[in-house]
């Protein structure tokens, strides 16, 4: 199997850390901060903003002080927190291992407690645990979408409902489907079924699953994480191999369904099958984005770069303009798009500058803000590499 270049695991999310003589989870998770600094310049939001308060180090001595009870929250406090991208480039340049995923997760759990989220968070939050009605939301927005002005496209165009067959119910593994992902990526899970199929694998779409809860849970809601992540279970529960398509929901599926199927990025099971695909030549140059899940969490980008080598003539350009994230951040690209876009800037400005003639990214949120604002194609680079199977 091919991994990632990150050899440091850690978690995304907390572990219980409760008992008679256990510190507070959160302040266990501080007190690993030594301040050196060393995250500040890799912090996106510190190299936009320029202050303490806008870094790792800063987000924790803040989370530090409001359980020690030696600052009270402020709004501008808040502001901090929720600006906080969760993109976790300061864990991968941290000295101490610092966990801050699963301290960012903690932090907000509380600033939730002190605080409601605001109308839209807790809308796509309520849309995201019914596909059925985000589906039909959707299916609206398509065909609103061209009356309506520019401030109100927060998301590309949906693609036209899926012809032709879906994916069996059953199979030698499962593929995870996601939220907003179902209706814009019926194209990819076809994709994946035919990369699948041509090394010797039946992928299968089992009913009754739901949102992996990742963006509950960067908000501070684990309990809805723990309801989406027991239906999952029960979707999965013969699963055996579950592959995921966005590296933004792999982590929080892959904790979900710890002990009942093992969860694996789409393209480092289909790395380890490479020798069985067969690509033609493609005398074209793309533009590759590594989305921060991709690289901070999952791992995966040495598979998609020994995937992508294995298509004749491809020429690859790798986008690494900006601030390290492209500002979609979740939910942010709805909740904040003034802010969102101001991330995407640099990253589109190289894109336009490079000569591709389109736009490959792993993670449905990041191809989603992106295809935003470009008017290039973007694709999931499995869909890329089924277009070229031979
Ligand atoms: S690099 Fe790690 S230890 Fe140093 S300030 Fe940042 S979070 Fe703290
Ligand atoms: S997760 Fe990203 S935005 Fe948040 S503190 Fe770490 S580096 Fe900065």
């Amino acid at each position: 199997m091919i991994a990632g270049h990150g050899s440091r695991r850690n978690r995304a999310y907390p572990v219980d850390m409760n008992g008679p003589a256990a510190p507070d989870p959160l302040l266990a998770l501080a007190d690993v901060c030594v301040q050196c600094g060393l995250c500040l310049p890799v912090c996106p939001t510190y190299q936009v903003e320029a202050i303490e308060a806008e870094s790792a180090r800063g987000r924790i001595a803040m989370a530090r002080a409001l359980v020690l009870g030696t600052v009270a929250a402020t709004e501008a406090g808040e502001d901090h927190l929720d600006h906080c991208l969760a993109c976790r480039n300061c864990e991968e340049v941290c000295p101490s291992g610092v966990e801050y995923g699963a301290l960012l997760v903690l932090a907000r759990e509380r600033q939730r407690a002190r605080r409601q989220p605001g109308f839209t968070q807790r809308a796509l939050e309520w849309l995201s645990a019914r596909p059925r009605v985000l589906a039909a939301m959707l299916w609206c927005y398509r065909l609103a979408w061209p009356l309506l002005p520019r401030a109100l496209r927060l998301l590309p165009r949906p693609p036209a409902a899926r012809r032709g067959p879906a994916l069996p119910r059953q199979g030698d593994v499962a593929l995870f489907r996601g939220c907003v992902a179902g209706p814009y990526e019926a194209g990819l899970r076809d994709a994946v079924g035919r990369l699948c199929a041509a090394a010797g694998v039946v992928v299968a779409e089992p009913g009754g699953q739901g949102c992996c809860g990742a963006l509950h849970a960067h908000a501070g809601d684990l309990a809805a994480t723990a309801a989406l992540g027991a239906r999952n279970q029960r979707a999965f529960a013969r699963a055996g191999t579950v592959l995921t398509l966005a590296s933004g929901c792999h982590e929080t599926l892959e904790a979900s369904l710890r002990g009942v199927a093992a969860t694996e990025d789409a393209q480092v099971f289909l790395a380890a099958r490479v020798e069985a695909l067969a690509f033609r030549p493609c005398r074209e140059r793309v533009a590759l984005h590594l989305p921060c899940t991709q690289r901070n969490g999952v791992h995966s980008v040495a598979a998609t770069r020994a995937l992508l080598a294995r298509v004749p003539g491809l020429e690859v350009v790798s986008l690494d303009a900006g601030h390290g994230c492209c500002g979609a951040a979740g939910t942010q690209l709805a909740t904040d798009p003034a802010r969102a876009a101001r991330f995407r800037e640099p990253l589109l400005a190289q894109l336009h500058a490079s000569g591709a003639t389109r736009l490959l990214s792993a993670n449905i949120g990041c191809r989603l803000h992106l295809a935003n604002g470009t008017g290039m194609r973007v694709q999931h680079p499995l869909e890329f590499l089924a277009e070229q199977l031979s």
